[in-house]
């Protein structure tokens, strides 16, 4: 027994002696190596440990300008972090995610649509039936806020949300619960129509891909899906005559359009009315 203790302290006190004179060497060996393999920002990498030679044990992050290492292998305490310099493609990561937003969550307790009669009543007298039924655009309930909710979606990813109010009370009219600069579009053909809102799309959708504003800002809108269209016939409310002739120069330069001048806000016509004098002006 009493050998045996000997025995292991020794042995332990000699293995330290011999790190603690490697150190040095070590630490520059480990800082050379963790450069080299540097990923670029915002990624982690995970390689050959260089200290115990763990299979993939070894990561390194690069966060924020920091390059980070750990190694996960219980028995190897490697560990640390050290400022580094952004490379050109770093910065040019940094400037696009913070552009791009993160994919918008719906919130939880949206119910289906069918849920409430008021929003099927809204939709029924707005043309948006044919749409919810064909599936060509989802639409939701807002039990909290009572609103018909439209999701601003590509399909397969949901970018933002807006609720029109079916209460007097709820205001504004309009909500938008994301903070995204994406149009809303239903339907998939390839003439377009530029509408004020939501529901105004989903009515044209049998006939035309509507494109909503939803209010958005066109100098700050996400417009590159605008120019897959043949062209866009902009059909904004009558008295948006500036406003239309203002955003038919914008697109011009990524897209055919043209402005429809209705003599009533879009609402009083049927999707056949709307046709009619769209093709017969253009
Ligand atoms: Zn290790």
């Amino acid at each position: 027994m009493g050998i045996f203790f000997f025995l292991t302290h020794f042995y332990s006190y000699g293995k330290s002696e011999e790190l603690a004179e490697g150190n040095y060497t070590t630490m520059i060996n480990l800082h050379k190596f963790i450069e080299q393999n540097q990923p670029n920002e915002n990624i982690s990498i995970r390689v050959n440990c260089p200290m115990c030679s763990g299979r993939n044990t070894f990561t390194i992050t690069k966060m924020h300008g920091k390059l980070l290492w750990n190694c996960y292998k219980a028995s190897c305490k490697i560990k640390g972090g050290k400022e580094t310099k952004r490379s050109k493609s770093d910065i040019k990561t940094i400037i696009l995610s913070s552009y791009y937003q993160p994919s918008f969550q719906l919130p939880d307790y949206f119910v289906s649509v069918h849920n409430n009669q008021k929003a099927l009543t809204y939709l029924k007298y707005n043309n948006c039936l044919d749409a919810l039924q064909d599936k060509r655009a989802k639409i939701l309930y807002d039990p909290k806020q009572d609103r018909v909710v439209f999701v601003v979606s590509d399909g397969s990813q949901h970018f933002d949300a807006i609720g029109r109010s079916l209460n007097k009370k709820v205001i504004p009219k309009w909500y938008r619960y994301g903070k995204s600069q994406k149009l809303f579009f239903c339907g998939s053909h390839e003439y377009a129509i530029l509408v004020e809102d939501a529901a105004s799309a989903c009515a044209v959708s049998t006939k035309f891909t509507g494109v909503a504003l939803l209010g958005t800002n066109m100098k700050d809108a996400d417009l590159t899906q605008l120019k897959k269209f043949k062209h866009v016939f902009i059909c904004l409310d009558a008295d948006a005559t500036r406003k239309s002739l203002d955003l038919q120069k914008y697109l011009s330069y990524i897209v055919s359009a043209s402005v429809v001048r209705l003599k009533e806000d879009l609402k009083y016509y049927d999707i056949e009315q709307i046709s009619e004098v769209i093709w017969k002006n253009n």
